[in-house]
């Protein structure tokens, strides 16, 4: 029994260390993938501030819509300036006042906000939008007398240095603008990339997680079914004669001690049976242990063959047995299972090519008092036995037909 107890735990002995190190390995790839995951979310929230960082940039668009504003108000101006000089279309001096203060507000847009951030990035830039109010301060008093001879060709005169100053600058601005925009393109794709990565590395890093999760819940059923495989095995062990496939000792018990509910409960009287080989040492002496446990064996089949299916057939120990015969009809019936078991044990039984034969004794003690114990039936079928061994041996013996010198049997 012990061999095989041991057979069994060497079951678990190697892989139950095997499986505490994948169970800590997969903790650990659980937290490297748990990390992984809050960077990424990290990485993935900066990577959206970036993005709208970027997109803020193309405001500065701006720029170049500032600049041809300007250029076309200008030409504006000029073309109502022309038409207010020539005396055609109508126009009069306040129609040219204004022109020129819408020109006056656009070239103040070239000095302030984005534009004027972008003015300042260059000298020549802020030169130009310098000049150009300096133009239009020196060309706001003619603007303001028109009426007065020549203040209009004066005006007129002052401005034209704008016709070439102005395209100089919206040319600067849209190619500043292009580049921003090719610029931020350029970053916005490389963000776009990193992006698409990181999802793609989130995805397979989930893919990876569940596949863990399976592998691990896989083995872990393995695991569930190896424990319960191992509990049945402990608990037949725990029950059963390794040997010879009988009940023990204490299954026999709980098989006895629930026969004695019965009793208790139905009045139906049980019956158990104490055997013993006789001889069983000459056999060991003679043929050797291991015959002698071919011995028990065949023993014990003879024994199960030898009673009802609902009856029960232990081995106790060495070479003492029990059975257990549920709802005993009569004492007769017990008497002649127990010859039927002296008739099937004693038959010549070949143990290595050799014919060996074997007795058995037999106490019986058949149970109807409601108050008795296990233990007290187990000593009283134990003192048949003794009976029975004493009269010759390879007999049964009745307990209730036994001597008994104090008429006290515990
Ligand atoms: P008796 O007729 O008075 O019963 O004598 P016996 O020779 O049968 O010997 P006894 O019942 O007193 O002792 C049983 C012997 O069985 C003792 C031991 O050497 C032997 N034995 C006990 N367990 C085993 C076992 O598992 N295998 C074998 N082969 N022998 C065992
Ligand atoms: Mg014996």
């Amino acid at each position: 029994m012990i061999r095989t107890l041991l057979t069994s735990t060497k079951m678990i002995g190697p892989t139950a260390p095997t499986r505490v190190r994948t169970l800590s390995r997969f903790k650990v790839v659980l937290v490297v993938l748990a990390g992984c995951f809050i960077v990424s979310a990290a990485y993935l929230s900066w990577l959206i501030a970036e993005r709208q960082a970027r997109l803020e940039r193309v405001s500065r668009l701006d720029v170049a819509w500032v600049a041809n504003k300007a250029e076309s108000e200008f030409f504006r101006l000029q073309q109502t300036l022309l038409a207010y000089r020539t005396g055609t279309g109508g126009v009069n001096a306040d129609d040219v006042v204004l022109r020129f203060d819408i020109i006056h507000s656009r070239f103040k847009m070239l000095t302030e906000g984005d534009f004027g951030a972008f003015a300042r990035s260059g000298a020549e830039i802020q030169r130009t939008a310098d000049r150009l109010n300096e133009i239009r301060t020196a060309v706001e008093p003619f603007i303001n007398r028109l009426e007065e001879p020549g203040a209009a060709d004066q005006a007129a005169a002052l401005l034209e240095p704008i016709e070439t100053l102005l395209p100089s600058l919206v040319g600067t601005a849209n190619q500043y603008v292009a580049g921003l925009i090719t610029e931020d393109h350029a970053s916005l794709s490389g963000l776009h990339r990193t992006f698409t990565l990181m999802m793609l590395g989130m995805i397979a890093c989930g893919f990876a997680l569940m596949a863990f999760m399976k592998l691990q819940n896989d083995r872990l059923e393995n695991a569930h079914d190896e424990v319960q495989e191992l509990a049945r095995n402990l608990s037949h062990l725990a029950h059963y004669d390794a040997m010879t496939g009988l009940a023990n000792r204490v299954l026999f018990r709980e098989h006895l001690n629930s026969e004695l509910d019965a009793l208790r409960s139905r009045g139906q009287p049980s019956t158990v049976l104490y055997l013993d080989l006789d001889g069983f040492k000459k056999v060991n002496d003679r043929l050797g242990h291991a015959a002698g446990d071919e011995l028990l064996r065949a023993v014990a089949k003879r024994l199960q063959h030898s009673i009802r299916p609902s009856d029960v057939a232990a081995r106790l120990g060495g070479d003492e047995f029990a059975v257990l015969l549920r709802d005993t009809l009569s004492v007769e019936v017990a008497e002649s299972i127990a010859q039927r078991i002296i008739g099937a044990v004693s038959a010549p039984i070949l143990l290595d090519r050799q014919e060996v034969s074997i007795g058995i004794s037999i106490g019986i003690f058949v149970a109807k008092d409601r108050s008795l114990t296990g233990d007290k039936i187990m000593r009283r079928a134990d003192k048949a036995l003794y009976q029975a061994k004493s009269e010759g041996r390879g007999r049964y013996r009745l307990f209730d037909t036994i001597p008994q010198p104090d008429q006290k049997v515990a």
